[in-house]
């Protein structure tokens, strides 16, 4: 069956991070809407351009573009045998869309995992977060003088969506969009919750673990069985 997970959280809890090391792992891609859009930033397309003053407010793009982008990726070859979402879905719409798109496709049930940090610990680790700016991966947080990638050498800078303001906002809009979409999957049998205010390594540990029994738990579903 599909591996097919979908990692939640607030903005600054490791989501990125953890998403793209259990699909390296597993080989499945990791997709990232957010890194979608800043790459069609990055290369001017106009229907990213539209998104970056939402992005740089620190508000969610509409549900509409979005859908379009996830939808869209998810089709190609390489996310048939499955994948890590990582910022999608952010609303309860783009849930219940991308519920239809699992049934269009015939895969069993999804698996989500929430990665739970404290708004403090957000707030701090936000504001300290750096990317590449060639590749988007995130900076080593314990590597402060570094200021190169340590994967492809690029040079790390600041994102422009974590000034503080910024970062309050992002995690009000959270609050207010995205928290609805963890309790709109929270009584599904194959929903978990990770403790992400440990190390990086214990949080990929647990979120191995709580992936893994899901997976136990969903072959015992029925087919397509949402929970
Ligand atoms: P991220 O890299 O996931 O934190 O996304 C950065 C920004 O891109 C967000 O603050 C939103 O403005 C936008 N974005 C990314 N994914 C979505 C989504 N699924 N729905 C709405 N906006 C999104």
């Amino acid at each position: 069956m599909e591996l097919n997970v979908i990692v939640l959280g607030p903005p600054g809890a490791g989501k990125g991070t953890q998403a793209e090391r259990f699909a390296r792992q597993h080989g499945v891609p990791k997709i990232s809407t957010g890194d979608i859009l800043r790459d069609g930033i990055k290369r001017r397309l106009p229907l990213a351009l539209v998104a970056k003053d939402k992005m740089d407010r620190g508000e969610l793009v509409d549900d509409g573009t979005m859908i379009g982008i996830a939808r869209e990726r998810l089709d190609r070859p390489d996310a048939t045998g499955g994948f890590v979402l990582d910022g999608f879905p952010r609303t309860v719409l783009q849930g219940r869309e991308l519920d239809r798109i699992m049934e269009e496709r015939g895969s069993g049930a999804l698996i989500v995992v929430d990665i739970a940090v404290p708004d403090d610990e957000l707030v701090r680790r936000l504001a300290s977060r750096r990317i590449c700016s060639k590749c988007g991966t995130n900076a080593d947080p314990a590597d402060d003088a570094s200021t190169t990638c340590r994967r492809c050498g690029g040079a790390l800078i600041h994102r422009s969506d974590d000034d503080e303001g910024v970062v309050r906002e992002r995690l009000k809009v959270y609050v207010e969009q995205s928290k609805p979409l963890v309790d709109y999957y929270r009584d599904r049998p194959t929903f978990r919750t990770v403790n992400g205010a440990q190390s990086p390594e214990c949080v990929a540990q647990e979120l191995e673990a709580r992936i893994a029994d899901a997976v136990r738990v969903r072959a015992g579903l029925p087919l397509g069985a949402q929970g």
